[in-house]
């Protein structure tokens, strides 16, 4: 998709597996008041590689949501799931250097023999199959054993260096400040599966790329995250956006908002008459 103008370029990227509460909300407006305070524009990408979990009555519900808060994005939505050739050319890439390796381990296997815990306290892969040979490899993969295929993180730190990146932030308009991305500590994360040839962190930074993203702003519960975008974008000769980590909405416990959790949908707001204006007062973003 490439754009003549060299304005700022910002995303917001929601999954479509829940309705949008506050805390998307938050993330939403922040984002399009961004563009408008760096002259920019915000656009809008679906990601919805998770088939399962991704129901089309939720995408319709975040483009009425986002429609109904006032906001508007001047290009096409970009829908990960007609994305997958893309994301599966990125991912033999990587193969092709080396940094994939099947993983036919089972979830208990490896939270009997894990390595630590990663930043969002999941079990840290322990490495077994990263010692299969490439005989073992292939007979396990003729046999049609379950598999994902895991980043050689070591290997690829190895062959990028060291890794920086630019947050800004309080604001998004402050100056840059360069930081060190520490991948190491997410381990030999899954970029892909059998079935699905792509991941989280595979997809996002492809579609960033293809966005022509220049500004990624985000919650700060994806901060830590981001060390692995950065690995990615050199490893795939991708640029590295500006990023920008903002606060969370809680609930009065304390909590990140979350479907699971049970927190109100922007809807059910609407519905007990909520305005947009509203909820742009509850996040602390309004007038
Ligand atoms: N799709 C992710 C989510 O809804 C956010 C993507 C990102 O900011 O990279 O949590």
């Amino acid at each position: 998709m490439p754009r003549s103008s060299s304005k700022p370029v910002l995303r917001f990227a929601p999954s479509p597996n829940g309705l949008l509460h506050l805390g998307h909300a938050y993330s939403a407006l922040y984002t399009w008041n961004a563009a408008r305070l760096l002259g920019g524009i915000a656009l809008l990408r679906i990601e919805d590689i998770d088939i399962e979990r991704s129901k089309p009555e939720f995408v319709d519900a975040i483009l009425e949501d986002l429609r109904w808060l006032g906001l508007d994005w001047p290009e096409p939505v970009l829908r990960q799931s007609h994305r997958f050739d893309l994301y599966a050319d990125a991912g033999n890439r990587l193969r092709q250097h080396d940094l994939l390796y099947p993983c036919f381990c089972s979830r208990s296997e490896i939270a009997a023999a894990a390595a630590g815990t990663d930043p969002e306290g999941a079990p840290l892969y322990p490495g077994t199959c990263k010692h299969l040979d490439r005989g073992q490899q292939i007979e396990r993969l003729e046999r049609g054993d379950p598999v994902q295929f895991r980043l050689d993180t070591a290997g690829a730190i190895d062959r990028v260096g060291m890794l920086t990146f630019t947050i800004v932030g309080p604001l998004v308009t402050d100056r840059p400040q360069i930081r060190h991305a520490h991948p190491e500590r997410w381990g030999d994360v899954v970029l892909q599966r059998k079935g699905t040839p792509t991941s989280y962190h595979l997809s996002v930074v492809v579609d960033d790329a293809a966005q022509g993203v220049t500004h990624v702003t985000r919650g700060r519960d994806m901060e830590a995250g981001t060390d692995m975008h950065v690995l990615l974008q050199m490893l795939l000769g991708l640029p590295t956006p500006i990023y920008h980590f903002h606060k969370l909405i809680l609930d009065d416990a304390g909590r990140k908002l979350a479907k699971s959790k049970g927190s109100e949908s922007l809807r059910d707001l609407r519905a007990k008459g909520w305005t947009p204006e509203d909820v742009r007062r509850a996040v602390g973003l309004g007038g």
